[in-house]
This record gives structure tokens, sequence and C-alpha cells, in this order.
């Protein structure tokens, strides 16, 4: 993406993990080193996201929504996963967000991967009562689950009954990795996208995240029903899953981090150089995704009382030192300024960064102790 300059409406991260902020703090390296995506989820991810309280997380959300808006980027869509803290755990993400007044799209990926049915029934619980409680005005809920792979048939239906009573949608990871591909192949299903549609869990406006497993006929088939792809290139090259080269096949495709910073122009940069080479039709729908998202979070917004829309969102770059690019110089949201010359309205980032730290060292033995 050329250097943004002047005034636009402001970015939106259309996937995002707000709990992974504490990580660039001297996360503990996984060993053995992992060979594959599997084990980067057993190794690393999935032991952060254990070790996390309420303390960790709150610092974390307060750090990733502050930076988010120093990036320029108005609205985060997240995706929360913390298994030993999640009863409340959409709160403390709400509160922070609402705190920075950053916009936000919040969900708990309900999964079975620890403790069952019953794990995956307290977070979609979770989802509901944040849903139907969520009063702040920035905030939205959706009903999640972490992916096809990780969860049963009860509880993939349950998320779809669950967010067509609620009148939501569903936010899920699908197809990041082939193994997700062969986990519904072994429950007879002809991929994921087959078996969260032959279980209802995809109403119109839900959200798939990555989709790099999927082939054109899907990602097709993904827009006919309404539903959204959210391509997250510079996670998807981190992990060695692949690019996700059939997403031209769909207009309903967004961009997103996975958890890395929340700077949109870096992920739009990365996403240029990943697309250079594939074909034109690639290279051309590619460019689309940043404004893609914003249609996005507009869905998710549609009710927003006048003033309180996404036309009220907008980033204003001012010049750099010389030779150095545009900067963020003002960010709007709602119509609402939240960062004045640079510089956060409602916080300070230099103690959101040393709270952050402190909090990192406290996590980090904590997660080294987890077995498994
Ligand atoms: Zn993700």
């Amino acid at each position: 993406m050329t250097t943004p300059t002047g005034t636009l409406p402001g970015f939106v991260n259309a996937h995002t993990h707000v709990y992974s902020a504490l990580a660039p703090f001297g996360i503990p390296a996984p060993t053995p080193a992992p060979e594959n995506f599997m084990q980067i989820l057993e190794r690393l991810w999935w032991r952060l996201d254990r070790a996390l309280d309420e303390r960790a997380m709150r610092a974390s959300a307060r750090l990733y929504a502050a930076q988010s808006l120093l990036f320029g980027t108005t609205t985060l869509i997240d995706h929360q996963e913390s298994p030993a803290f999640i009863d409340g755990s959409l709160d403390v993400l709400a509160d922070a967000c609402q705190e920075f007044g950053i916009r936000a799209v919040l969900t708990y990926g309900a999964t079975d991967r620890n403790g069952g049915i019953a794990e995956g029934r307290r977070g979609l619980a979770e989802c509901r009562r944040f849903i139907r409680e969520n009063k702040r005005p920035l905030v939205r809920g959706l009903v999640g689950l972490h992916a096809s792979f990780t969860c049963s048939d009860e509880t993939v239906r349950e998320s779809g009954d669950m967010a067509r009573e609620l009148g939501s949608a569903v936010h899920v990871h699908v197809g990041e990795d082939h193994s997700d591909v062969e986990d519904a192949r072994r429950r007879g299903f002809e991929g994921p996208l087959e078996r969260l549609l032959a279980l209802n869990a995809l109403p119109p406006g839900s959200i798939m995240a990555h989709g790099v497993f999927l082939n054109p006929a899907q990602v097709r088939m993904a827009e006919t029903k309404g539903v959204w792809l959210v391509q997250n290139p510079r996670s998807n090259e981190g992990n060695r899953v692949g690019y996700s080269s059939c997403l031209w096949a769909s207009s309903k495709v967004g961009l997103g981090t996975d958890g890395w910073e929340a700077d949109m122009p870096k992920e739009a940069s990365a996403l240029e150089r990943l697309s250079a080479g594939y074909p034109q039709e690639e290279v051309a729908a590619a460019k689309r995704r940043l404004e893609n998202g914003r249609k996005l979070a507009a869905e998710r917004f549609a009710d927003a009382p006048a003033g309180l829309g996404l036309e009220g969102d907008t980033v204003v770059y001012a010049a750099g030192e010389p030779n150095t690019p545009p900067v963020v110089e003002r960010v709007r949201v709602a119509g609402k300024v939240v960062v004045e010359s640079g510089k956060l309205v409602n916080g300070d980032i230099d103690e959101l960064r040393a709270k952050a730290r402190e909090e990192a060292q406290v996590l980090w033995p904590k997660m080294i102790a987890l077995k498994g």
C-alpha cells in the first residue's frame, strides 16, 4: 500500500487477538522448536491462552486498544481465548476499548479442547451474556467458536442456534491449516466450511478467519451465504501455512492481523508483497481488502444511533520528519478525538507499556509451568 496521507476513514482490523499483546515482552520460546502449525498452537499460543488470568488480560487489552488507536485503527474485531478466565472476560476487553475510545466487536472463541462440551458451553454462555448485557456504545458482541477442529458437533450446532436466537452471527477460524480440513474429513465432512454449514453455524454476517485451505468454489459459497472471510497475511506467513490464494472468489474478504499489532498499512503492505505473482484477479482483489473491512464493521454497527456510526471514524496524517513517512496526527472515533498530536487523549502509552511489561513477567513463569 502507498503511504497514507491526509484524512482517511479509520482502519478496521477485521480479525485479531487482543490477548497476545504481552507476547512482545519476552514470551518464552516454545521448546522443542515447533515444526508445524499444530505444534505452534500447542507449544506457544495454547499455553499462553491457558495461563491468562484477569490481570494479564486487562494489561494486554488496555495496551492493544491504545496502541491500535495510535496506528489509526478505529475498530478491532477480536476473538478471545482464555480457558482459565472465561466468565466476564469480554467485559475486561470491552472496558479497555471503551476507556480509550476504540470501537470493538468482541467474541469468546468457544472450544471443547481442554474441558470437553462443558468448556464449550461456558464459552458460548459468555458470548450470550455479553451480547445481552453490553450497553457500551462503541462495543458489539458476536457468538464465537475457536475452530471446527476443536469443537464437537454439539458445540458447533449450539453456536449457530444461539446466534440466530440473539440476532447475531458467528466468528470462527476456518481452514487456517490443512489439519482443520483433515479433521473435518475424519468426521465425515468434505471440509470445515461444509461442516459448519451442515451444522447451521454460519448465519449471514458470520466471520471466518483465514480460509487458506478453501478452494474457489468454497470461497464463492461463503459469499453466497453472506459470510465474511478475513485474510491475515503476516500471521499466515509467520505460521508457514501458505498464502490464501483463492480469496479473490468472494467480494466479502477483509484484512486482519491475527494478534499482530494493529498497524493496518503495514499489514496491507505485507499483503501486497505476498500477493505479488498470483493471478491478476487475486492481486486486484487483495487491494480492496482493507476497505472491505470497513464494510464488515459497518454491518455490525448498522444499529448505531446518529453520530455514533463509522462515518465519525477518521485518521489524519501529518508530514513526518524530512525523509520519513507521514505520521498519525489525529484520530476520531464516533466523532470524538481520541488521538491528538500523535498522543492518546485518554491515557499514557508509556505507562501502559510499563504495566504490560510488569504483568508479562508474572505471566511467563505461569505459562512455562503448564504441562501439555
Ligand atoms: Zn486468529
